[in-house]
């Protein structure tokens, strides 16, 4: 099977009404804890790459092991999506790399940090989607802007500064025909994202439904929406780590978002919290051990159980195999032939 365009992904989950975890990685055994945790619950994949992963593992790393996932899976429908793209021109070496997918960031400034204009965010994102469409390359955009920082991206906040209005919401996806719209409804990137249990006030789902209602053949992403499960922070601070007491989306919530047009959740920190807590307790109770394979066997183990509950949780577990890949040439010339024209 190729690297399939994220579009058709979304659009067989909109059918099949479940979401999509799309989980980031920047090296080889987080790619295999995905794959794996894809054949053993049959699930479709979206493994997504951002700025910073590129950077740390270098382009044409991540693209062979990404080929070489998408060679050894054959039965699983897989897309390569670029994160937070901050710029035309990284959206534009992305594709030209050969990623499905694409994310243009345009809710910030290239600095990845300033909050940008309206207008500055439809210009930016219409012409990203304009040399994606040409290629059969799927499009993110980004209407509100996020909480938190992470890699250095992010405008910081709690996420309740800019959250996303319906109307603009709206607007924008007239403006610029993204594939898929990622609002800002209190969520923040990294683990820190709620002091307390998130409830109605800082967790803004009456503005997610607001915007399904509004939209709702449009494709909606979720992001930083990792569930922070106490059980992986307790292991982490069991075997020496310090992280302070925080709270992540539940999965109820985000399964609430998916009965109201969410099709793609992102999900990082729980990965990193498994890993990290893995690692730690084979440092802390075999000292004696050096050998790489013995801490990174068990953490990839670990990132590949949490991404597999994660994906019986969104509901994509077990539908690998309904669908025949549609090739990005033939996507692009759908795009042409206007057959997926914005809703
Ligand atoms: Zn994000």
């Amino acid at each position: 099977m190729p690297l399939v365009s994220m579009r058709q992904l979304l659009d067989e989950a909109a059918k099949g009404g479940y979401g999509v975890g799309a989980f980031n990685v920047n090296n080889m055994e987080q790619i295999q804890s995905i794959m794996e945790a894809a054949r053993e619950t049959k699930s479709p994949a979206i493994i997504q790459a951002s700025r910073g992963a590129r950077a740390y593992s270098q382009d044409l790393f991540l693209y062979y092991l990404m080929r070489a996932a998408n060679e050894l899976y054959p039965e699983i429908p897989l897309v390569m999506h670029l994160d937070h793209g901050n710029s035309f021109e990284t959206c534009k070496s992305a594709i030209e790399l050969g990623f499905t997918s694409v994310m243009m960031d345009g809710s910030l400034l290239p600095d990845g940090k300033t909050p940008s204009t309206f207008e500055q965010n439809v210009d930016v994102t219409r012409r990203v989607v304009e040399i994606a469409h040409e290629k059969g390359v799927t499009v993110e955009g980004e209407i509100g802007v996020l909480g938190g920082i992470e890699d250095g991206h992010g405008a910081g906040g709690t996420g309740l500064e800019h959250v996303t209005d319906p109307d603009q919401a709206v607007e924008f996806v007239e403006k610029t025909g993204v594939d898929a719209l990622a609002i800002a409804i209190g969520t923040s990137h990294g683990a820190y994202k709620f002091t307390s249990k998130p409830d109605g006030s800082v967790l803004k789902m009456d503005i997610l439904i607001a915007i399904h209602k509004r939209l709702p053949n449009v494709h909606l992403v979720m992001h930083g929406s990792s569930s922070v499960p106490k059980d992986l922070q307790d292991i982490i601070n069991q075997y020496g780590g310090k992280l302070k007491p925080t709270w992540g989306v539940p999965v109820e919530e985000i399964q609430l978002g998916i009965r109201n047009g969410v099709r793609k959740i992102n999900v990082d920190t729980d990965s990193r919290l498994a890993i990290t807590g893995a690692i730690r307790k084979v440092f802390a109770e075999t000292p004696e051990k050096f050998d790489p394979r013995d801490y990174l066997k068990p953490a990839r183990e670990a990132m590949k159980k949490v991404v597999a509950l994660r994906m019986t949780q969104f509901g994509q577990a077990g539908h690998a195999g309904d669908y025949a890949p549609i090739s990005i040439e033939e996507m692009k010339k759908r795009y042409a032939a206007e057959t997926l024209a914005a809703k």
